[in-house]
């Protein structure tokens, strides 16, 4: 077969036209079309195959050395990589999705599958959420976690600052049952944010009882992510052996400058608990800098309290490593180190944050992790790929993330190969979602696929330009049909609610 010349270009044939397949291997009316040519990231980590894949339906039906059907549409791959599409297991377009149902930002990193509610914080009713997705569905595919913050808050109202009694804990743990029954995959908790914090190790352990029995998994944004990290892991494993379910460690880091290069030391945390045979999983985003609340980084919550306050500056690595993406009290903050803030205001930082703070608080960007310590997590085979961002994100994980990853941590750094790389984005996180039908490229598996350049895909957003599209992704198909086409959104919204193993007769 003769290599084309512009292997970015898709050669469609008769597109639109005569769409029916005449091969009779294929159901007869079903629509079909032809991948040809591509080398195939199967999303076991398997080295790359130069495959024909067909697709019929939502499905993969063939994957071999195929010729076209009769009328058959032909996409020409040559030097492509086609790869499962990519699920994060991650992501904050709860909101988002209402507005832009054919999520650009998303899809144009390859993402097929989102994973909603992280971070203790998720849609409510989730049967209500879930049905509201399949009245007007989106161009991805969506599932959901139940938050620990959100059945917290439905219990305790604006009385969280304390431990729950048993009778609320019981209470909580019927909200989180109600949750799985409705489809959420699994419990998720923040435990650094306002109404997780409060809760204790027991109530986590107690609410993650009735997600156990539904199959379901803990995610969590552990207690600590900075100076006391490693022993907020410690916690994470033991919820999670004592709930009887498997761990998720969101977005892992080391966040500030007295655990920075620890990064050992908390990957044999977790060797020693998978070794004990604890389903022990994380996932790390490619950045090097988080994106939160102002209140976040006083562990203490004494905002007040300019010891307090300097000690948290000083461990981020100073006020010239934050800065404010939004601030409602201030809109003309945002894009600004707390460090230049505080000199057009003739203030000290930490009297700046403190008003900042009294004055509603703010969304900061905080440059203080190692480039290191992302890359040895990254190495570690349990990491995968999430974004910890979404539609609208002011950081540029939002609209970078997996592209990122294959263009400066694959093709620039040899950090890890194609196919690991590809692993992390589909048939890892497909395992943790226990999506037994998605992740690999195999016949009879849901037909979600990326087509991408690996010469040229590499993330374009940036802090300052958070949103712009990456480049290289060239084609993405969500059940069969294209929701990403010629560098822009097909239009199409063939994304299904996928239901999580506590939902009966759930999987479409
Ligand atoms: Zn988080």
């Amino acid at each position: 077969m003769a290599l084309m010349k512009f292997p970015r270009m898709l050669a469609v044939l008769a597109a639109g036209l005569c769409l029916s397949a005449t091969s009779p291997a294929l159901p007869p009316d079903a629509p079909s079309f032809l991948i040809q040519g591509a080398q195939v990231a199967d999303g076991t980590g398997a080295p790359l195959k130069k495959a024909d894949v067909r697709v019929v339906g939502d499905r993969i039906a063939e994957v071999g050395t195929l010729s076209p059907a009769a009328g058959e549409r032909v996409v020409r791959a040559d030097g492509l990589v086609l790869a499962p599409g990519f699920i994060d297991v991650h992501n904050h377009s709860t909101e988002g999705l209402k507005t832009d149902p054919l999520a650009e930002t998303q899809v144009s990193q390859g993402i097929t599958t989102l994973v909603l509610g992280p971070d203790g914080d998720s849609p409510w009713p989730i049967a209500e959420y879930l049905a509201g997705i399949e009245k007007a569905p989106a161009a991805v595919n969506v599932m959901t976690m139940v938050g620990h913050e959100t059945v917290r808050s439905l219990v305790m109202g604006k009385d969280f600052r304390r431990k729950a009694t048993p009778a609320e804990v019981v209470k909580m743990a019927d909200l989180v049952a109600q949750g799985m029954r409705e489809g959420a995959s699994g419990l998720s908790s923040g435990l650094e944010y306002d109404v997780g914090s409060y809760a204790e190790t027991d109530e986590l352990v107690a609410l993650s009882k009735p997600a156990a029995k539904d199959g379901g998994f803990y995610m969590t944004h552990v207690r600590d992510e900075a100076e006391k990290a490693l022993s907020a892991f410690a916690e994470a494993i033991e919820i999670s052996k004592r709930g009887g379910l498997p761990l998720q460690i969101s977005h892992i880091k080391l966040g500030t400058i007295g655990v920075w290069g620890k990064t050992p030391q908390a990957i044999a945390l977790i060797d020693a608990a998978r070794r004990k045979g604890q389903d022990v999983t994380a996932d790390c985003y490619p950045y090097e800098a988080w994106h939160s609340n102002l209140e976040v980084i006083v562990p203490d919550k004494r905002y007040d309290d300019p010891k307090s306050v300097a000690e948290a500056l000083r461990v981020l690595g100073g006020p010239s490593r934050i800065t404010v993406t939004a601030c409602k009290a201030h809109p003309a903050y945002a894009g600004k180190t707390l460090e230049q803030i505080a000199k057009e205001e003739s203030l000290t930082p930490v009297a700046l944050y403190s008003r900042m703070v009294r004055e509603g608080g703010a969304d900061i960007i905080g440059h203080s992790m190692t480039p290191e310590d992302v890359r040895a997590f990254y190495r570690q085979p349990w990491v995968m790929v999430a974004s910890d961002g979404g539609i609208n994100t002011d950081h540029p994980r939002g609209a970078g993330t997996f592209p990122r990853v294959l263009g400066r941590f694959v093709r620039e750094e040899h950090l890890i190969t194609l196919e690991d790389a590809v692993r992390k984005m589909t048939s890892l996180p497909a395992s943790r979602m226990k999506l037994a039908d998605r992740g690999r490229i195999a016949p009879g598996l849901k037909a979600d696929l990326v087509l991408f350049d690996p010469r040229t895909v590499i993330d374009r957003s940036t802090f300052e330009d958070p949103r712009r599209l990456s480049e290289g992704i060239v084609l993405v198909v969500v059940n069969g049909e294209a929701v990403w086409s010629e560098g822009k959104p097909t239009g199409a919204k063939p994304g299904r609610v996928l239901r999580g193993p506590g939902a009966a007769g759930s999987r479409p």
